[in-house]
């Protein structure tokens, strides 16, 4: 099934929770998406998660292996992609990692049709060239999620650095001497500006609000959720004049603008475009944090039309298996 001049592109997305994969279209959305969760016992398990995705796609579109053009991984971690391998991963067993021999001969593919990138940096590839940073040279996604994570293209190029670990915007600080980060380091942006962070500091207000005899419908809407805090619950609350869910909507706007304003001020992109679970909240996130943003930032002096565009990325979970494709 290859329409005429079509080029035939698989995505793939590895996740430490799940492995996404799909077939780009002619426009660049997708027409077709699969997903597993991953297995992260070992190397050769995860392996064999990223064959059964290709698998599954050709299966399902009708492709046979000679006709694949290319086959792009969103990798976490320290990809390198010339040579095709992960030098570093926190958080699965694939340091030193061959993705690029393993994966072409587990699916019959060349190997050179075979191409790996950082997971971040494939999501704002996906973004820049088909989602929210259309038209732009110089565009970053931040993804505010478990962690905080940027892709970031400068002057049409991925910022990619020393060892390909450039980027991760997500651990620079933001509070000198702060809470204490994974990293090794206290006070880095993802320990403040990250959607566990805002659920941490929801929880806080929370028992500080019971602790002091303070009303609040936060608590409602967490019984209502299964007991579950959630990245909205401050939000949702804060909308429906809730003070305590108020202040604590605001302290999360304030570390977010600090930090996004730090990376304006380093990268000056056309776009910054907010993608992760707490993009969800749109405007209700969006204007506050331009107004703060734009108050802060070093060129805030220049014509508006200057200005950074802060937007909500529009390719959403999609854009990790869409940008791999595009590796
Ligand atoms: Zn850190």
């Amino acid at each position: 099934m290859k329409r005429d001049g079509s080029i035939v592109r698989i995505g793939i997305d590895l996740g430490g929770s799940n492995i996404a994969a799909g077939l780009l279209d002619i426009d660049g959305g997708l027409a077709y998406k699969c997903k597993v969760k991953t297995d992260t016992s070992s190397e050769s398990a995860v392996l064999r998660g990223l064959a059964d995705v290709v698998f599954d796609v050709m299966h399902a579109c009708g492709l046979d292996a000679g006709i694949i053009d290319s086959i792009g991984v969103a990798c976490p971690g320290a990809v390198n992609s010339e040579r095709g391998i992960v030098e570093y991963s926190a958080n699965l067993p694939l340091c030193g990692a061959d993705i690029r021999t393993a994966l072409s001969s587990a699916v019959c593919v060349d190997a050179d049709k075979v191409r790996i990138a950082n997971d971040a940096d494939a999501a704002a590839l996906g973004e820049y060239r088909a989602g929210v940073g259309k038209g732009t040279e110089n565009f970053m996604l931040v993804t505010l999620g478990t962690g905080v994570g940027a892709g970031c293209i400068c002057g049409g190029k991925m910022l990619s650095g020393r060892g390909h670990s450039a980027g991760e915007l997500g651990h620079t600080v933001i509070v000198y001497g702060g809470e204490q980060c994974a990293c090794g380091r206290r006070g880095c942006a993802e320990q403040y500006c990250s959607a566990s962070a805002l659920k941490r500091q929801t929880k806080a207000k929370i028992e500080a609000c019971e602790r002091d005899g303070i009303f609040t419908s936060m608590k409602k809407l967490v019984a209502d959720n299964g007991g579950r805090i959630s990245a909205r619950t401050a939000f949702i609350a804060a909308a429906d004049s809730d003070t305590a869910a108020r202040e604590v909507v605001d302290a999360y706007i304030s570390y977010l603008s600090c930090m996004l304003t730090n990376f304006i001020n380093i990268f000056a992109p056309e776009v910054l475009a907010i993608g992760g679970g707490v993009s969800g909240e749109g405007e209700r996130l969006l204007a506050p944090l331009r107004e703060r943003v734009y108050g802060e930032m070093y060129d805030r002096k220049r014509p508006r039309e200057l200005y950074t565009r802060i937007e909500c990325a529009a390719l959403g979970n999609d854009a990790g298996i869409v940008g791999a494709a595009m590796i």
